[in-house]
């Protein structure tokens, strides 16, 4: 990201592209590995610190064609391998390079279906970027082609332009699947399930749809009106979406297929259940989980407060528990939100922190500090059962343990305390047992998780299930990777009907 002022970078981007396009010859792999990656402008950490705004600010047309440029081209294409839905990557960059943007958003919807959101939050440098040969080459993860960044560009170029057109769909079979839920998982199975023709009704527990890319993600990460347009399509498409449904309470899994008529159902829960640390204190005035946290920022709005009436606690101090995604977002979001000092505490070290390390820098830079190897041991509160501090204990690594991390091992007798009102715990999340626990014949794994076989179908006859609700606490892509299998399954199953 850079702080560089976008017109600097506009112009400078202007100078180079006239300069790459009006060589005679075609670039040279050499020439191509020498183009320096374009820097994604951002806003100003201190000005972002008092705003929701989105932070990166998205790429030029002219950066888009430079980092397009970048590519190599390379025949065995190493990035797609990389890519969990297997985007022609080469492909796409290769029509951005030649500035015909229209082709290269085609060529990404061809396979995955939300470019605007994936060019944002996909973790690129452990995925496509991570296997780039231009990276590999320079010797550096951080110089691979921003395959991200000129996807979120094209994505973004086709909806500011209002040419966002929703997917054919064939006519109608007769035939009705319902949707449980409403994240990256279940918007694509609606999405191609629909477009094969069947009737689709969606049910979320939420008053929005959208799951986590509405209310986990920030808008300064994510803003909404992205994940609105999705949701959008799918009704312009046909898809009937009904909000304020908790199937499990509101209606039970099998009544869709037993009384409502459905063909198939598919259920794509997530794993909204949040994990605590378990230590004493944790029932303070004061202590939340993230998951609360940025739900009452994010879907409810807490920030708004001239127009919306959610409360969020006053927070001065702030200390966050955990190192993923999620800790950075409910780091960032504190701040946002006015504390005047607000604490990442991990128990391992920045390299072993499984968030993207885009959200790392980012945190720093708005001024959040990093409490490596330490712990949570307590929370301590006052006689009004309110939050005044965080006793902590201090760690060094041991041996690797089965995720391949090394391990934390706490010393003995390190203890100290924190000075903070508010403790936000974000170690994790569970998958919601509501479903399973109503819906005889159901298995799941012994974490909660839906068991599914490979075409993503359940232990239940026309029933499947993908996203987190199987795989754990994932990402947007490999949820939309699931979606795909499961449509695919079930457009399968009801076409040899
Ligand atoms: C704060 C945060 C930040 C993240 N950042 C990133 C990131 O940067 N990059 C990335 O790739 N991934 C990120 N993730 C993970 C990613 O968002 C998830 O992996 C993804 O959203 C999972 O998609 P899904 O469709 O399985 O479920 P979800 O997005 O969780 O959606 C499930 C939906 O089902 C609804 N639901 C649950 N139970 C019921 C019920 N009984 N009846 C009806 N509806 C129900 C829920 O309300 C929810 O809307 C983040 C997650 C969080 C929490
Ligand atoms: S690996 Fe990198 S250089 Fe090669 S085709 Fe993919 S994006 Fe281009």
């Amino acid at each position: 990201m850079s702080h560089q002022d976008p017109e600097t970078i506009a112009r400078e981007s202007c100078t180079l592209l006239k300069e790459l396009v009006s060589r005679e010859k075609p670039l040279t792999p050499r020439e191509r590995m020498s183009i320096a990656p374009q820097a994604m402008p951002a806003q100003d950490p201190l000005l972002r610190r008092r705003n929701m705004t989105e932070v990166a600010l998205g790429y030029t047309a002219e950066q888009a064609r430079i980092e397009s440029m970048r590519c190599l081209q390379c025949r065995n294409a190493p990035c797609i391998d990389g890519c969990p839905v297997r985007i022609d990557i080469p492909g796409f960059l290769k029509a951005a390079a030649e500035g015909d943007f229209q082709k290269a958003i085609a060529i990404i919807k061809s396979t995955s279906l939300l470019p605007a959101v994936c060019g944002r939050v996909c973790p690129q440098e452990v995925q496509c970027q991570a296997t780039c040969t231009v990276g590999k080459g320079l010797k550096d993860v951080g110089k691979a082609v921003a395959i991200g960044r000129v996807e979120r560009y094209v994505a973004d170029l086709e909806r500011e332009c209002g040419l966002t057109r929703p997917p054919a769909v064939k006519a109608d079979t007769g035939k009705r699947v319902a949707v449980i839920g409403s994240g990256p998982a279940s918007i694509t199975v609606a999405a191609d399930v629909r477009r094969a023709g069947h009737a689709v009704v969606m049910y979320e527990a939420f008053h929005k749809p959208g799951g986590v890319m509405v209310y986990g993600i920030p808008e300064f990460r994510l803003p909404k009106r992205i994940v609105q347009l999705e949701i959008d399509t799918l009704k312009a498409m046909g898809v009937e979406i009904h909000t304020n449904f908790v199937v499990g309470r509101t209606r039970k899994l099998k009544d869709l297929l037993e009384k409502d008529g459905f063909d198939a159902v598919f259920v794509g829960t997530g794993a909204g259940l949040p994990k605590f640390m378990g230590i004493e204190g944790e029932n303070l005035v004061g202590v939340f989980s993230a998951n609360e946290y940025l739900t009452r920022s994010n879907l409810m709005r807490a920030y708004d407060t001239g127009r919306a009436d959610t409360p969020i606690y006053p927070s001065r101090k702030v200390a966050v528990l955990g190192g993923g995604n999620v800790a950075m977002d409910a780091a960032r979001t504190a701040v946002r939100l006015g504390a005047e000092e607000v604490r990442i505490v991990y128990r391992r070290t920045e390299v072993e922190m499984p968030a993207r390390v885009e959200e790392i820098e980012h945190a720093k830079e708005e001024g959040v500090l990093f409490h490596l190897l330490q712990n949570a041991k307590r929370v301590l509160g006052d006689d009004q059962g309110r939050v005044t501090g965080l006793e902590c204990l201090r760690y060094e690594l041991g041996e690797p343990d089965a995720s391949g991390r090394r391990r934390p091992v706490e010393i003995k007798g390190s203890e100290f305390v924190l000075d903070v009102d508010t403790v936000i715990v974000a170690i994790g999340n569970d998958s919601n047992p509501l479903i399973p626990s109503t819906t005889d014949g159901l298995k799941v794994t012994k974490w909660g998780n839906i068991v599914v076989d490979e075409t993503g179908k359940t232990s239940i006859e026309r029933v499947f299930a993908g996203g987190d609700i199987v795989l754990g606490a994932a990402t947007v892509i490999l949820a939309m990777g699931e979606g795909r299998r499961a449509a695919a399954s079930i457009n399968a199953l009801l076409q040899a009907e």
